[in-house]
């Protein structure tokens, strides 16, 4: 070949080889990028998170116990070494909770002493430690009783409808619970059997939900053993997240407190976990009536509905109060645009050792900041800041993030540009990423230059999750019958339930949150450690390692784009089928009448009129669409003056922000984010404040909402055709 004709091909095949393309990057950052990405991949190592993941695990470390705090010490000194700057710790004076001494008795019919402890495993030493605590429930509040106990099946209100249909009342009873039928949290349990009028409630984990029904139990399968509790927190944080003393402020030093009587995110119920070692003596040796059919587990006998002749005693004895959480602080300060911040977080805080939850996450960050650290020293400093957390309490009610986020609220909505958070980093090999629908393409994007440990990219082992949970029907209901697309793999119906929440629905800042799950029946118990993980999890640490490679991706991604990659477009298109879903759900109760019922001729009035909000989602659609093509126009003819980048960046993060009612979602008023929400179960809900009013029929609420939505979106399009503008 001459030289000639050499050079020539170089001159067709550069564009194509030598310049990756990315989201939000010109040709030439992109390669950069490219570059750095694969430097920053390179770095962890799975015997590198797995000395993290044994530090962390080592001791039980639950939120204000020496043992966290001590890890909020090692944090903050192993990120000063790795090349963190302004590392800090920040202290929160919240009303935590501490157990004190619990004990459960059988009376009658037979005598019962419950063990109220976890028996130590063959083979995991870290099971025998004697430091584990027993059961308790974070915010029961201290009390005894001795009364009937009552079989109330998942706890959640269609339960004791029925219990009241066969003329069994809990008031001033003990009623039993079980866990995840269908999923609710705990803490809407006990709220449920608090306004039921309950005087306790006990929640077990029966072996049909995560125990011998389910496989193997540990320590020979990942399932949940006999012995095994599951504690959790009852915080009422469906209502206000965070310290219940301070709601919608921070708790920092001196800060003013509510009385805990007058907080209502504070239960006022006791509550205790229990194994089914412990729950079966007392499910079995109920009378009554025959517990329905779905209302059955796996213990072996039938399960009565109870009310009568057992009588237990209960006492628990709880140390609420103020106390100190930790939350650690550190950043990697940017290069040309230090004021534009990423925001990541783990939390830190376990109900034991946390082998999944949270430590995994934990381990996966410190091998993300040892990386991060690694590429600053290496010339590699980010173009915006990086800020890191390790977050405390969040298992007490979400409390640290909650706190911080309270506390940095408006430098958050005038700097933040996302938050990613990882709580639990692995369970086992199934990716899940969720995204608010303006961050999922580049999320999917970003999956496919990840390495999956089976050998797939991590787009097509994500792909092939997807496509398998929608054939056991386990998927979100967005994926359609015509197959999974990408349009279709990010998870954008983002409840609560973890440190995102803060973020999301009081500052407004768009999140993305990543986890890998597999077979999983010990969380918050004492085998959820490191034995767990070395054996079922994620033996190899390679989830581990490639959560480090997939976070630090993500946000380099995010930190060093020339044009932050939002997608409105996807916004809006998401947004316009949560609206479709509001109306095919709640169909008979928005039209008066059914279409047969109308006359010829006679137009059928719709209750609420969903027409104007749907035109103003095509309005923000298309001037999503519109700005799509302008940048990517801009971005693939080369350098963006600055000016208008800073211009379009900051025009794009204040999106997110609109998307907030200042006064909040009707009762709720901490919540601010119309679009996302979550129900009282955790459950994803949205667009929370039209879909709750008009689930109750509140048509004068629903009109009011609808129209805070249909103002958002115009505000929102407006802004976009600004941005468009100066774009063009
Ligand atoms: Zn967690």
């Amino acid at each position: 070949m001459t030289l000639s004709r050499l050079a020539s091909l170089a001159l067709i095949l550069l564009p194509v080889t030598a310049h990756a393309q990315i989201l939000g990057f010109t040709p030439a950052h992109a390669t950069r990028e490219s570059q750095i990405e694969e430097k920053l991949k390179s770095i962890p190592t799975p015997d590198e998170e797995r000395r993290q993941h044994r530090i962390f695990t080592a001791e039980p470390h639950v939120a204000g116990s020496k043992r966290n705090n001590e890890l909020a010490e090692y944090i903050r000194d192993e990120w000063k070494k790795q090349g963190l700057e302004d590392v800090i710790i920040r202290e929160y004076d919240v009303y935590g909770t501490n157990p004190k001494s619990a004990s459960l008795e059988m009376l009658a019919p037979v005598r019962y002493q419950a063990v109220l402890r976890e028996a130590p495993l063959p083979g995991d030493d870290d099971s025998a430690n004697p430091a584990i605590s027993g059961a308790w429930s974070g915010m029961s509040i201290s009390g005894e009783v001795t009364a009937p106990v009552v079989y109330a099946h998942s706890g959640n209100p269609e339960d004791y409808d029925l219990l009241r249909k066969s003329g069994i009342s809990v008031k001033g009873k003990i009623v039993l619970v079980r866990y995840s039928n269908p999923y609710s949290y705990r803490g809407f349990k006990a709220l449920t059997a608090q306004r039921e009028g309950a005087a306790a409630m006990l929640v077990y984990s029966d072996p049909q939900e995560d125990g011998y029904k389910k496989g193997r139990v540990d320590p020979d399968g990942p399932w949940g053993p006999e012995y095994h509790i599951q504690r959790g927190a009852i915080t009422y944080d469906f209502m206000v997240p965070g310290d219940p003393t301070t709601p919608g402020w921070a708790s920092v030093p001196g800060a003013k407190h509510i009385p805990i009587e007058q907080a209502i995110s504070a239960p006022k119920i006791m509550a205790m976990p229990l194994s089914w070692h412990d729950a079966k003596p007392l499910l079995e040796n109920m009378d009554g009536p025959v517990a329905p059919k779905d209302w059955q587990g796996a213990l072996g006998f039938t399960y009565h509905l109870g009310g009568e002749q057992e009588k237990v005693h209960l006492k628990i004895e709880m140390d609420n109060g103020i106390q100190p959480y930790y939350v650690v602080e550190g950043r990697i300060r940017g290069s040309e645009l230090p004021d534009e911040w990423v925001v990541m977080g783990n939390h830190r805080d376990a109900w034991v050792f946390g082998g999944v939850d949270p430590s995994s996450g934990t381990a996966s960050m410190m091998e993300l900041t040892r990386s991060l650290g690694e590429l600053k020293k290496q010339g590699m400093r980010p173009r915006r800041t990086l800020v890191i957390c390790s977050w405390d309490g969040e298992e007490i009610g979400l409390t640290g993030s909650t706190e911080w986020g309270e506390q940095f609220a408006d430098e958050l909505r005038s700097k933040a540009v996302a938050y990613i958070n990882v709580d639990e980093a692995t369970s086992g090999p199934n990716f899940h990423g969720q995204a608010v629908a303006s961050l999922a393409p580049m999320l999917v994007e970003t999956s496919r230059t990840l390495q999956d440990p089976s050998g797939k990219s991590l787009y097509d082992a994500w792909k092939a999750t997807a496509a398998r949970e929608k054939e056991e029907g386990t998927q979100s209901s967005q994926m359609n019958d015509s197959g999974v697309n990408d349009g279709q793999l990010a998870d954008t119906r983002i409840g609560s339930g973890s440190d995102h929440t803060v973020f999301l629905n009081f500052v407004g800042m768009p999140v993305i949150g990543l986890q890998f799950d597999g077979d999983y029946g010990v969380y918050h118990s004492a085998y959820d450690d490191f034995y767990w993980m070395n054996h079922f999890g994620d033996p190899g640490y390679k989830y581990h390692t490639l959560m480090s490679q997939l976070w630090g991706v993500t946000a380099l991604r995010l930190a060093n784009a020339d044009l932050l990659p939002f997608d409105f477009a996807s916004y809006a298109s998401n947004v316009r089928q949560f609206v479709d879903e509001l109306a095919t759900a709640n169909e008979k109760n928005m039209w008066g009448q059914p279409p047969s019922a109308v006359q010829p001729g006679e137009d059928r009035q719709p209750r609420l009129d969903l027409k104007p909000v749907l035109d103003a989602i095509d309005a923000f659609e298309s001037a999503g669409k519109r700005l799509n093509e302008s940048l990517t126009r801009k971005l693939t003819a080369g350098p963006i003056d600055p000016k208008l980048a800073a211009t379009v960046n900051h025009g794009m993060m204040q999106v997110e922000r609109n998307w907030l009612n200042p006064v909040g979602i009707p009762g709720r008023p901490w919540f601010k984010h119309i679009l996302y929400g979550a129900r009282f179960t955790y459950a994803h809900l949205e667009l929370p404040g039209l879909t709750e009013a008009v689930e109750a029929k509140d048509w004068p609420i629903a009109k009011q909402q609808a129209e805070i939505l249909r103002r958002a979106l115009e505000k929102n399009t407006k802004l976009l055709i600004e941005l468009n503008n100066a774009a063009k």
